[in-house]
């Protein structure tokens, strides 16, 4: 129902209410008239009158009743229409006594009706009030046939009191009309007051639910700032109970940061107030966001404030945790690259500014890799950690360590000196509490770890340079410590710059070379030293680099291991050595026995997990006999990981493949090992080859090694044999086989089957 219907609605309601009580009193009046009438009119036409003022009134009286009863019944219109309709009869009765028994009467009849019609009228206003146009039909209808009939009387004072009775009843107009305009204002002002009402109660209960239920901390305080009221959020928050926090007076707190934010409301601002907050009642700090907005009274007079409180606390931790991530390196937890970046930009600026030469120490663990491939990454990861505490530990408060990624660490050591002598002298010290350092014995899962470290060092050298040139510096420095040998340290010198260039160079040029044909494996012939036969061969990596001519194996081959091409390179000698050897064995069967192609294998290829699965591969390729198949393995290869090492070791052996000491002599390990490991064959080292003649320490040395070797039952090669000298003391000795430029250097595949098939004998024949 819209507004104006609710409004019509009403005013039905109000006449139809008045009604009853108006139709009995009009008939009772009508029974006054009558009375008084009664001795002066026609007593048939006033008791005609009477019935029907009854008829009508009864008519009336009961119309209001069914009105109470069921006002929906008719609509409001017809309603409306009921009560208009029986007013005008009514009035159409009433309109009868002043016309026919108001002339000719005496003054008292004629008094007695104009009282009682202005009487009735004015009463008649409240019943009608709510219908002003009923009240000018009843007025009209009602007075207006008695002021008429007062003006036909045609004398002085009749028509005076008729032109005062039209003025009352213009008045009455009047007022009804003013009851109607009253009626709709206040209609008005109801309606408003009800939605107001409304309206204050859903907000009421809206903020009942906020306040309790807010996933926020609600506070009152007053003026004073004493807590009024809080809610279950807020204890929680604070873990402190309700009537603890009412009638807390805010300036007590423990922390009295967030005061300013409280105050301000009663400058009738808002306030806030976001940071770390402490409280007795919470074992750790918190951050909270505080808002707070003034609450004022009816007259705008503030009264206290209104405390809004979110725990950021999560928040703030997490954007903590990635900004530190940002700077921190995961595993160690110390500096990263980024942090250590910014770092030396700041003490770039400095020496700029004041002339403080800082070093940058660049560290690089020796056989890190080999720790991480034999033993796995687990206990990698628990050494890079040993170091990085191992590191922080022996730094100065103000030096920064950070790991760059792998096992390169970088220590930053600012305000060395004003001198460069001094601030150099100063980072060979701290070098040298670094080897100190990590030298000492470092136990993880059982293991035993004493670390060498490469380092390079760099000290700030003009006001030109950037952090990066300073890093990078460090970093050359470190590549050249590594290639003096490992474990040492090294100053960063300008030429280092076109060493490291030169190595980078090689790296690309070796990957191309796999692809373009510049690898081929050239095969040294192994010689059995009491008949001079060739009985084998060692297959020796050649890179025919068209850009890099003085390329030696050894360098290329330590790039190889480094930059992990040594993968793929293996794979190609070994499948081609295979190959190649298969036809040669066919081919020289009748002239000579081949028994075995030797192929080196490197502790990086060795240590990958996929080297037997390859090995079987480029065998099963090439159809070569396991038997037929050396692998050379170097000494150090056992050291990082003794167990691991030997499983995969009895692995190639029980596949048939024979195995080989590779330069023996030159690693630091002891004999006693080789008890344990299947190896067939021993290689004695070139260097101790070269002097036998001359020198009798090596010529000793020489006899143990073939004592022992004999011992054990391994069949010895001696490597390096250049001369006729060598060979003898060999054969006088009972050396099994050589390999050296006194039989052929390596040769390529075609020189080789050359050789094999002129097949000359070096032992002095008939001796
Ligand atoms: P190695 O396994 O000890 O190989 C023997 C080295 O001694 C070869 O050097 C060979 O040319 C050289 N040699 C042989 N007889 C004589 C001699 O009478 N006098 C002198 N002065 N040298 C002689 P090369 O070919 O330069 O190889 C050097 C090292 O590179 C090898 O030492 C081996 O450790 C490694 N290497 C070579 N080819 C491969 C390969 O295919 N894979 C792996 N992993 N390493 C390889
Ligand atoms: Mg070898
Ligand atoms: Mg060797």
């Amino acid at each position: 129902m819209d507004e104006k219907e609710v409004f019509y609605t009403q005013l039905v309601d109000i006449a139809y209410k008045q009604l009853k009580s108006s139709s009995l009193f009009t008939f009772m009046n009508a029974i006054v008239l009558a009375f008084i009438l009664y001795p002066y009119v026609n007593s048939i036409q006033l008791g005609i009158w009477i019935e029907f003022v009854f008829t009508i009134s009864l008519y009336r009286y009961l119309m209001a009743k069914s009105y109470q009863t069921n006002p929906m019944r008719y609509s409001r219109q017809k309603w409306r229409k009921k009560f208009f309709n029986t007013l005008i009869i009514s009035n159409i009765i009433w309109s009868i006594p002043p016309v026919l028994f108001f002339p000719n009467q005496n003054y008292m009849v004629q008094a007695a009706i104009i009282i009682l019609y202005t009487a009735l009228s004015a009463g008649a206003m409240s019943s009608f009030s709510s219908f002003p146009r009923a009240i000018r039909i009843y007025l009209i209808m009602f007075l207006g046939p008695l002021i008429i009939v007062l003006f036909l009387q045609n004398t002085q004072l009749y028509t005076a009191m008729g032109i005062l009775l039209s003025l009352y009843t213009g008045l009455l107009i009047g007022i009804g009309n003013k009851f109607y305009t009253n009626y709709q204002e206040f209609f008005k002002m109801n309606q408003l007051y009800e939605e107001e009402k409304e309206k204050f109660s859903v907000s009421e209960e809206r903020f009942e639910v906020i306040f309790k239920g807010a996933p926020v901390g609600f506070f009152f305080y007053d003026e004073h700032l004493i807590i009024r009221e809080v809610n279950q959020k807020l204890i929680d928050f604070f873990k402190i109970p309700r009537d603890k926090l009412i009638g807390l007076d805010l300036h007590n707190i423990l922390d009295r940061r967030i005061l300013p934010a409280l105050q301000t409301v009663l400058e009738n601002r808002n306030g806030l107030y976001d940071g770390k907050f402490i409280l007795n009642s919470l074992k750790k700090d918190i951050y909270i966001n505080l808002q707070t907005s003034p609450m004022r009274n009816a007259e705008g007079k503030v009264m206290g404030g209104i405390g809004i409180v979110n725990n950021v606390t999560e928040k703030m931790e997490a954007q903590q945790k990635i900004e530190r991530q940002a700077k921190y390196d995961i595993l160690t937890d110390i500096p990263n690259r980024l942090m250590l970046h910014e770092q030396i930009k700041h003490e770039v600026l400095r020496y700029q500014r004041h002339n403080i030469i800082f070093a940058v120490l660049f560290l690089d663990l020796d056989h890190f890799k080999h720790i991480n491939d034999s033993l796995g990454h687990d206990i990698g990861d628990k050494l890079l950690i040993k170091v990085a505490q191992v590191l922080e530990r022996i730094i100065r408060t103000q030096d920064i360590v950070a790991r760059l990624g792998g096992d390169e660490f970088v220590i930053l050591l600012p305000d060395l000196s004003l001198d460069r002598k001094m601030a150099a002298r100063k980072a060979e010290l701290v070098a040298k509490k670094i080897y100190d350092a990590l030298e000492a014995t470092i136990m993880i899962d059982g293991h035993q770890f004493n670390i060498s470290t490469s380092i390079g060092i760099s000290l700030v050298n003009s006001v030109d340079e950037t952090a990066e040139d300073i890093l990078k510096h460090a970093d050359l420095a470190m590549y050249q410590a590594k290639k003096d040998g490992r474990g040492v340290s090294r100053f960063y010198e300008k030429q280092m710059d076109s060493w490291i260039k030169r190595r980078l160079d090689l790296e690309n040029g070796l990957k191309n070379s796999l692809h373009n044909g510049e690898l081929q494996v050239y095969y040294q012939p192994i010689v059995e030293v009491i008949s001079g036969k060739v009985i084998g061969a060692e297959a020796l990596l050649r890179w025919n680099s068209k850009e890099f001519a003085d390329v030696s194996p050894e360098e290329y081959i330590s790039i190889a291991e480094e930059s992990m091409l040594i993968i793929q390179i293996g794979n190609f000698v070994m499948q081609k050595a295979f190959e190649e050897f298969v036809v040669w064995k066919k081919q020289f069967a009748n002239e000579t026995t081949l028994e075995k192609i030797a192929i080196n294998v490197s502790i990086r290829q060795f240590n990958c997990a996929d080297f037997i699965e390859n090995l079987k591969e480029a065998m099963k390729k090439s159809n070569i006999k396991p038997e037929d198949v050396e692998v050379e393995l170097v000494e150090s290869l056992v050291i990082n990981d003794f167990e691991q090492a030997k499983e995969k070791m009895y692995e190639l052996r029980n596949l048939g493949i024979r195995l080989s000491i590779d330069d023996f002599g030159t690693g630091y390990s002891s004999l006693s090992y080789l008890k344990q490991l299947p190896f067939s064959t021993l290689k004695i080292d070139r260097e101790f080859i070269k002097d036998i003649e001359e020198d009798p320490e090596d010529k000793e040395l020489v006899e143990t090694i073939l004592n022992i070797a004999k011992r054990f039952d391994l069949k010895v090669v001696a490597e390096g044999v250049e001369t006729h000298g060598q060979y003898m003391f060999l054969l006088e000795q009972r050396c099994d086989f050589f390999q050296g430029f006194y039989c052929s250097k390596a040769l390529d595949a075609d020189s080789f089957v050359k050789l094999l098939r002129e097949q000359h004998t070096y032992c002095p024949l008939g001796i």
